[in-house]
C-alpha cells in the first residue's frame, strides 16, 4: 500500500461521496487532511471525527472553491493550520444535466465554475508554495464523460475534458520542481451525484461495463491515493481511468 505518512493534503468536496472516501483513505495511509466542503458542515465534521477518533489529523475548512478568493483562502487556511500543503485533490463537482436545447446558461456556468474553474483556482493558490518546497502532488477528479462524452452532459463533459487539458498543461509547467499533476477518471460511482438515475437505467449500464459493476468510492480513492504517493513520482500528465473497462484506449 502506497503510504502518505507526514503528508498534508487538501481534498476539495470531501464532505461526502468520492471526496470523503479519498479523505479517509489518505488518513488511513498517514496523511493529515484538510476536509473542504461548501455547504455540508455537519457531514464534513463527521469526516474529521472519523479521522481524529482513530488518531489521525484533520480539519474541516469551508470554502466555495468555484470562487477565486475563497479557494485562495482555503489553501491559506490549510497552510496556516498544518504548515504546508503537499497534496491537492480537486474533487468538488456537480451536475446540471439536460439536452442542450433545454439547458440554461446558468446550468453551463455553474457546472464549469464548480468543476473546472475551481480546480484552476486551487492550483493557482497552491502552486507557489509547492514550487518553493520542490514537492507536490495534484490529482484532478475528471470523469469518463470528459473522455467519451455523454448525452445530456455538454456542460459536465466540457468541464471534465477541460480538467484533462488543465492537468496536462500544468504538469508540463511544474515538472521541473518535482510536482506531478494527474487526473483520475471514474466511470459510474453510487453517490448523491448519480442518485437520481432510475434503478433500471443503473442496471442497464452494468451491461456496458466489462467488469459488470459500478465502482465503489473506495475503488476511486485507492487510485487517487496512488497518484498522490511517492510511488507515483515518475507519473505526470496522465489520466487514470477507474471505470471497470467502460472506456479503453
Ligand atoms: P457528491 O457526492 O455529490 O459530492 C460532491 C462534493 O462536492 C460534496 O462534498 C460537495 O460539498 C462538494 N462541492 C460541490 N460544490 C462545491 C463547491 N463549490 N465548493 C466546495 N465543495 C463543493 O459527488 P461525487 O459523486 O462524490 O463526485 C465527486 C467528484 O467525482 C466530482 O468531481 C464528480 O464530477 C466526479 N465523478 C463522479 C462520478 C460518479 O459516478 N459519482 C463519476 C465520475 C466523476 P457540499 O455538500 O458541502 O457542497
Amino acid at each position: 500500500m502506497a503510504q502518505l505518512a507526514d503528508r498534508v493534503a487538501v481534498v476539495t468536496g470531501a464532505s461526502r461521496g468520492i471526496g470523503r472516501a479519498v479523505a479517509l483513505e489518505f488518513a488511513r495511509r498517514g496523511a493529515t487532511v484538510a476536509v473542504n466542503y461548501n455547504s455540508s458542515a455537519e457531514a464534513a465534521e463527521e469526516v474529521v471525527r472519523a479521522i481524529t477518533d482513530v488518531g489521525g489529523k484533520a480539519a474541516a475548512i469551508q470554502a466555495d472553491v468555484s470562487n477565486f478568493e475563497q479557494a485562495g483562502m482555503l489553501i491559506e487556511a490549510a497552510i496556516k493550520t498544518f504548515g504546508r500543503v503537499d497534496i491537492l485533490v480537486n474533487n468538488a463537482g456537480t451536475t446540471r444535466d439536460n439536452l442542450i436545447l433545454r439547458m440554461k446558461e446558468e446550468d453551463w456556468d455553474v457546472v464549469i465554475d464548480t468543476n473546472l474553474k475551481s480546480a484552476w483556482n486551487c492550483c493557482r493558490a497552491v502552486v507557489r508554495s509547492m514550487m518553493k518546497q520542490r514537492y507536490g502532488r495534484i490529482v484532478n477528479v475528471t470523469s469518463v464523460s470528459g473522455i467519451a462524452g455523454n448525452e445530456g452532459q455538454t456542460n459536465y463533459s466540457a468541464s471534465k475534458a477541460g480538467l484533462i487539458g488543465l492537468t496536462k498543461s500544468l504538469a508540463r509547467e511544474v515538472a521541473s520542481r518535482s510536482i506531478t499533476v494527474n487526473a483520475v477518471a471514474p466511470g459510474f460511482v453510487p453517490t448523491e451525484l448519480t442518485s437520481t438515475l432510475p434503478p433500471d437505467i443503473r442496471d442497464r449500464l452494468n451491461d456496458h461495463i466489462p467488469l459488470g459493476r459500478w465502482a465503489t468510492v473506495e475503488d476511486v480513492a485507492y487510485a487517487v491515493a496512488f497518484m498522490a504517493s511517492d510511488e507515483a513520482s515518475y507519473i505526470t500528465g496522465q489520466v487514470l481511468s477507474v471505470d471497470g473497462g467502460l472506456v479503453m484506449g
